[in-house]
């Protein structure tokens, strides 16, 4: 009866929790599909100087407030959508941590 009651409380909580992480998907899935370029992190190598949010043209990385195994914020893309792959957060790593590439789109075959 109790495990009942728990059941009902937490399953508009969920519903919502999940609505939310659709619309999350839905929002990264739309910026990456207007993305010019992205980033790889390597979060265990990053020793959260900020270099790349420094130097980053278009400003798209920002630390994270979360840390890695050694106790440093990693850098994270913010705004997918202007990220334009230049490398440059790649270049001014000290710790091979980040680079960006630019994204290969699919061409109409003529
Ligand atoms: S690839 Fe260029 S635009 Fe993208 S995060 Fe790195 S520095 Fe910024
Ligand atoms: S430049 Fe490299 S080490 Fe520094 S915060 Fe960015 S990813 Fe981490």
């Amino acid at each position: 009866m109790r495990g009942a009651q728990v059941g009902i409380q937490f399953v508009p909580f969920l519903r919502i929790l999940n609505s939310e992480r659709t619309s999350d998907m839905a929002q990264v899935a739309e910026q990456t599909k207007k993305a010019k370029g992205s980033v790889v992190i390597a979060a265990e190598r990053c020793k959260g100087c900020g270099f790349c949010v420094e130097f980053c043209p278009p400003e798209v990385l920002e630390l994270s407030t979360e840390y890695n195994s050694k106790g440093y914020h990693t850098p994270i893309l913010t705004k997918r959508d202007l990220c334009t792959g230049c490398d440059i957060c790649g270049m001014v790593c000290p710790d091979f941590a980040i680079y960006g590439y630019i994204i290969k789109k699919k061409t109409k075959e003529a």
